[in-house]
Order: structure tokens, then sequence, then C-alpha cells
């Protein structure tokens, strides 16, 4: 089944039980001192939750664009090295607002995983909370007794706080969930430990899919649990883990979602994927990134040197070190492999294709600024690192580390990153004292305003709706009032 075909099923399948599908949110958060990025399907629908704001329908779904690269949800170092996180990727989720309860979201994911899609009941595990003295929240038996209809009791797993109780943030939000898990293994693997050991074990093919979350309380800031005005039901499954189990395949990167992506920085690079380790983790992190990137732009928030547009900046300078060193890209890559992404995914996402030519410019600057920095540090760097061993040392000095960020713009992870490979650390105390130093120095010059974005209209709600002037120095950002 082709993933645009999974997606449109699970959107078809919960408009079938009366839920309205509604678009996903933009994937950077604007106005939100507490989050840089939508990273849960949920976020958009926080002040409903919260009663703060009125439900606009009772049951809803959609597929959203996360981004899990900051704050409580950090996937980016595991990205590219392992082959079922990604930075960007879409959550499908459907949501009852004081509407149905326990009994319906077991019974409907069931229903689309084992009706629709055809899982097999052998291979699914369900998690549920085995309750929490501290907080006063008892065993999950209501869930529990909703999949014994439809699973053997031994595919019924208890999971603890980390893993089963859900939280928005400190205070909000939160509740028992119960989480869907598959086992991928080949027979004989499942034959040795059957896939209940491994649930939650971090085993790339025992992987958890979907999440059911029971929202009943708000934690107040004194820590403590109150019931919320209505119970709600919040749920997230991992679109491009779906289509990895749909498609028969044992990494995400091998669906659909992926591959024509791969394909081509193959071609590009004259490897093939598949053959060399260190090749095949630069292919997915180039993959996986072009999304985070294009689809950043896309919504409003160009690289830069703050906040959010930090966060994408790094993201894109990952992709190009990891081209740089492991698939020889010494040219701008990334935004060639734009219009194929765009062609993909710019049908369920039409901000993509409206800001194609943006999104190549801008990704084409990026690259081609930080492949100059990156061939003068590297050069740089080598010669720190030779030095610092010749010394006996293990770890390179904050004050050269200091210099090739502060003088070269190389951000200090990646000074960590190759000097790690090549068997030294980084003094990061001591480069946070020079850091701190500098703060002080530069502490009374001009304040200069370098976010990308220029608030037209002091109101909180606003809707980024495209740029309407690019040139090197001046971004003014359109907005629209909701
Ligand atoms: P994991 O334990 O695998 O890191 P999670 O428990 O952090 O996942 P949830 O917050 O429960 O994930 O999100 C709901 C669903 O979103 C997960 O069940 C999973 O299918 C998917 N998901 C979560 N993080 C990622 C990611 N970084 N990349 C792709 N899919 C993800
Ligand atoms: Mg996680
Ligand atoms: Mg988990
Ligand atoms: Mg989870």
């Amino acid at each position: 089944m082709e993933s645009n075909k999974i997606r449109q099923a699970f959107l078809d399948f919960f408009e079938s039980k009366g839920h309205a599908i509604v678009p996903s949110a933009p994937m950077v958060v604007k106005g939100d001192p507490t989050l840089m990025f939508t990273n849960a399907g949920m976020n958009q629908f926080k002040d409903i939750f919260l009663g703060n704001a009125p439900r606009k329908y009772p049951r809803a779904a959609d597929t959203q664009k996360c981004l899990r690269v900051s704050g409580k949800h950090n996937d980016l170092e595991e990205v590219g090295h392992d082959t079922y996180h990604h930075t960007m990727f879409e959550m499908l989720g459907n949501w009852s607002y004081g509407d149905y309860f326990k009994k319906e979201a077991i019974e409907w994911a069931w229903e689309l995983l084992h009706g629709v899609y055809g899982l097999p009941a052998e291979r699914m595990y369900a998690t549920v909370f085995e309750g929490s003295e501290e907080d006063g929240v008892p065993f999950d038996q209501e869930a529990y007794d909703y999949w014994l209809r439809y699973l053997p009791a031994d595919h019924i797993i208890r999971g603890n706080k980390h893993d089963n109780f859900w939280e928005m943030g400190e205070t909000g939000p939160c509740g028992p969930c119960s989480e869907i898990h598959f086992d991928l293994r080949d027979e004989a693997e499942i034959a040795a430990k059957p896939g209940r050991e491994m649930v939650n074990a971090s085993h790339p093919q025992v992987i958890e899919i979907w999440n059911l979350v029971f929202m009943q309380f708000n934690r107040k800031a004194n820590g403590s649990l109150e019931e919320l005005p209505a119970r709600n039901v919040d749920t997230g499954m991992g679109f491009e883990r779906l289509c990895m189990i749909l498609q028969g395949k044992k990494s995400n990167y091998d669906t659909d979602v992926f591959q024509p992506t791969i394909g081509r920085i193959a071609e590009m690079s004259g490897k093939k994927y598949g053959e060399d380790r260190k090749a095949d983790v630069a292919m997915r992190v180039i993959a996986d990134h072009l999304r985070a990137i294009a689809f950043s732009i896309a919504d409003g928030q160009l690289p830069s040197n703050v906040k959010a547009g930090y966060v994408i900046r790094r993201i894109l300078r990952r992709a190009v070190r990891y081209g740089y060193t492991y698939l020889g890209f010494t040219e701008p890559t990334l935004c060639r492999l734009v219009p194929g992404l765009v062609g993909q995914m710019g049908g369920q996402f039409p901000e993509l294709k409206a800001q194609q030519g943006l999104i190549e410019k801008v990704i084409e600057e990026e690259e081609s600024s930080f492949l100059r920095t990156l061939a003068t540090g590297i050069n740089l760097l080598d010669g720190v690192i030779s030095r610092t061993k010749g010394e006996g040392k293990e770890l390179i000095s904050g004050k050269d580390a200091f210099e090739l960020y502060d003088t070269f713009g190389f951000p200090i992870d990646l000074t960590e990153l190759i000097a790690r490979e090549q068997g030294v650390g980084v003094d990061l105390a001591a480069f946070e004292k020079e850091l701190q130093a500098q703060k002080e120095r530069s502490r009374n010059a001009a304040a200069v305003d370098t976010d990308d974005w220029v608030e037209l209209f002091p109101i909180r709600e606003s809707v980024f709706t495209g740029y309407d002037t690019l040139t090197e120095k001046v971004r003014i950002a359109r907005y629209r009032r909701v």
C-alpha cells in the first residue's frame, strides 16, 4: 500500500466514525512561550483540552507535521543512526473533546489496524498504565479490559509512569496512556525471545506505533492532579512507522516516504544505499533533515542565529556536514532535492508547493555559506586536534573551541562531533566560560534584532501566508489575521 493511500485510509476511517478532518497546524509555533515547534498532534488543541477555548467539534482527526529537535522531545541525535526516529514526521491522530473515551479509542484503533490495514494480532502488543501511588492514580483496569476483547492477556503489558503516563509539560493536561507496539522480527528471533519482553526495549524491529492518551487530569503548578472539566482522548501514530509495517520493510527509510529522496542522494554521490554504513547514515540524515528544513521554511521559519531559526540552521548544517564528510558533497546538494520532495508531498501539504522557490533559494544560500565555513573550519580543527594529541591532552581547550566558534562560525556540537571521531573531547566548561566572557563584552553593544520575524500586527494569533520580500538582509513576513 502506497504511503499516500495509507494516510488517506486513516483519515477516511475516522471520518466514517464521525470525526471532522482538520488540517495540520504549522510545524513552527509562534506566540507560545513554552513551545518552539509542534511536537505532537495535540499541541494545536491545547486550549480546548485546558478548557480555555470552546471545542469546535466533538471529534477530530488529522495528520500533523511534528518536529522533535528541542525541549522535552529531542530525537535529533538518533536520526540517521536508527531507523525509526525522525526530526520531522507526521503524526496521525484522532481526538475526542469530552465525547468518547477509552472504549471507542481502543475499539477503533484495533478495527483500523487489524480490520482495515490487516495487521495480525500475534505481532501486536498493547501497554496499559500500572498506576502510581505518588499521584493517587490506580492501575488502568478499564483499558486493560477493553484490550482483552482483542488481544490475548500475554500481549497486554503493564507500563510505568515513564512510558504510560502522558504529560504535556510541567503543568497542564495529562493522563494514563495505552500504546500499541508491533513486532517485525523474523520468526526465529521471536521464538528465541517473545515480543512482550522486547516492548520498549529500543529494539529497531519491536516498535511503538500508536499512543492512545486518555486525558483526564490537569497537573497544577504545585504538582497535584485535578480532574479536567471533560475527559478527552488524544492519540498519535507515527505515519512513517506505520508505512514501514504495511510495506513489509524493516526501516522507515526503506518505504516510499524516503526511498525516492535516498535514490536521488545515492545517484548524486555515486554510492549505493546499503553498501557502506557511514554513507548510509549520511543518506538517512540528509533525507530526514531535508523534510524538517523544507517544512520549517514553508511554515515561515528561516534559518537564523536565534531561537527557532538557530535550531533549523543547526539541522541544516548537520545534514551538510554528513554529506560533506561521507558522501563527498562539496557543492550545495540539499536544495536540489527539494523539487522531488515537493512532487511527493505537495499534494497533502500545499504550503510546500507554494513556497518551493523560496525553500530552494534559502537552502542553497545556507549550504553555500556553510560549506565555505566547513572547509576552513575542518582544516583548522584538524590542526588543533593534532596539536592537542601531540601535547598528550585528551581535551581540546575552551579557547581553541571558542575561536573556531567565534571567528569561523563553527558550532560547538560540530567541533565535539569531529573531535570525538578522532578520539579527543572538548573542554566544554572552559568553552562556556569563554562564551560568557564574550557575552559580557558585547552586553553594551547596540541591540540588533536578528530575528527573522517582523510582527506587523500586535496580535497573538497570526497565520503565516508567505514572504513579500526576500533579500540578503531584509525579510518581511506577511500575516493574515485570524
Ligand atoms: P519513542 O518511544 O519511539 O521515542 P514516543 O513515545 O516518544 O516514541 P509519542 O510521544 O508517544 O512517541 O508519539 C506518538 C507516536 O509518534 C509514537 O508512537 C511514534 O509512532 C511516533 N513518533 C514519536 N517520535 C517519533 C519520531 N522522532 N519519528 C517518527 N515517529 C515518531
Ligand atoms: Mg520518543
Ligand atoms: Mg515511547
Ligand atoms: Mg509514546
